[in-house]
């Protein structure tokens, strides 16, 4: 049922096209041309001037061949991270990888080719189905960005699924809500070899929260890390500022919480430890904390329908489909935030976000007959 020549040949030339996270203009025209030439609207929103990028969300609209059937909602990204500059698909058999100097893009080319192809036989086959929204988004290897820009009241599908997410045949129906925090930590400066006595090192301030902190895996659910610390002036110079970003994770909001207070107090404590008198003057450092919650929890249960009719879907063509969570956000998350029934379909990636990133094309093929049959029960139960 599915071309699986095809499916590959647009594989490869959609990998081909270099489209980091911003500039995602040229596989988007490429992508629009693709679904009108198949029969759908496109538009396209304003989410890239939001964002300063070079392109909006597509929209695409597929009309159905089945009056009463359910819209139902399909979506996958258009960037890649890097190294994407110039990507050159290595080609073995049904096996395509990178040549090594940069990722593949199969994050998320491989949804989205799956996609395609499943709603191209659906329509060349005359497969009962409702009405397909295809929603390509930008950005999403940036903070979700696109997905967060999009309007999602311009969709009529109350259900759907996202395809990002390495693996084939899993449902991923748990994902963590993530917050992402900045601490500024003030001490003051001073002449490192006159009069040290006379200063507060905010990067000893930092160290001190930083080594009291809990970090890495907390355990199943939850994790928290520090990435980027910056700060200081000169070797010579007590230094009187540092920031430090990083971000926890957790599938459970109370844990979320838990921990974003641990990783602040750790920094209330440091601080409130350090304050020094130069001359008539007392100085305390000080930390001054930023907590963004970078987006929601995606947490779909397991009788929810859109699992049971991908299970009911996998069923039909002889496979089974598990759920399972998974430890990244994905634009699942902020579609579901915003009311929307999605998971986050399994869609044959591998070893994404490294140069050594392949695909095997058969299990595209499986993807885009399980896409198949899930539109035709959708239309059908
Ligand atoms: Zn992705």
């Amino acid at each position: 049922m599915i071309n699986a020549g095809r499916l590959k040949e647009e594989f490869i030339e959609l990998a081909s096209i270099s489209s980091p996270s911003k500039r995602e203009g040229t596989i988007a025209r490429r992508l629009e041309a693709i679904v009108k030439q198949m029969g759908a609207t496109v538009e396209v929103d304003d989410a890239g001037e939001k964002i300063e990028g070079n392109t909006g969300n597509l929209l695409a609209r597929f009309p159905g061949n089945t009056p009463g059937a359910p819209p139902f909602l399909l979506s996958g990204h258009m960037d890649t991270v890097g190294p994407a500059e110039a990507i050159h698909p290595v080609v073995e058999g049904d096996v395509v990888r990178t040549d090594g100097t940069s990722v593949l893009g199969g994050d998320d080319k491989a949804g989205v080719v799956a996609i395609l192809e499943a709603i191209r036989v659906v329509r060349e086959r005359n497969i009962p189905h409702g009405d397909i929204e295809l929603v390509l988004t930008i950005c999403e290897e940036y903070g979700l960005l696109g997905a967060k820009n999009f309007d999602v009241g311009r969709l009529r599908a109350k259900r759907g699924l996202v395809l990002d997410v390495d693996g084939v045949c899993e449902l991923i129906t748990r994902a963590p809500a993530a917050n992402r925090l900045t601490f500024t930590v003030s001490g003051l400066a001073a002449h490192a070899g006159i009069c040290p006595e006379q200063g507060m090192s905010a990067i000893r301030i930092a160290a001190e929260a930083i080594v009291a902190m809990k970090l890495g895996r907390l355990d199943a659910e939850t994790t928290a890390n520090l990435g980027i610390i910056q700060g200081g002036l000169a070797g010579n110079i007590v230094p009187a500022g540092v920031t430090v970003r990083g971000e926890t994770r957790s599938l459970s909001l109370e844990k979320l919480e838990a921990q974003t207070a641990n990783m602040r107090r750790c920094f209330d404590d440091a601080v409130a430890r350090h304050s020094v008198r130069v001359g008539e003057r007392q100085y305390h450092a000080r930390v001054e904390t930023q907590v963004d919650r970078q987006y929601a929890r995606l947490d779909v249960r397991d009788d929810a329908g859109i699992v049971r009719l991908v299970q009911k879907a996998a069923a039909a063509t002889g496979r089974t489909c598990g759920t399972r969570g998974t430890g990244g956000g994905s634009d699942a998350n902020v579609f579901a935030e915003r009311g929307l029934e999605v998971a986050n379909l399994a869609c044959g990636m591998r070893e994404i976000h490294t140069v050594n990133e392949w695909v095997d094309v058969r299990d595209l093929v499986l993807t885009a007959g399980l896409v198949v049959e899930t539109l035709r029960l959708n239309a059908t139960v």
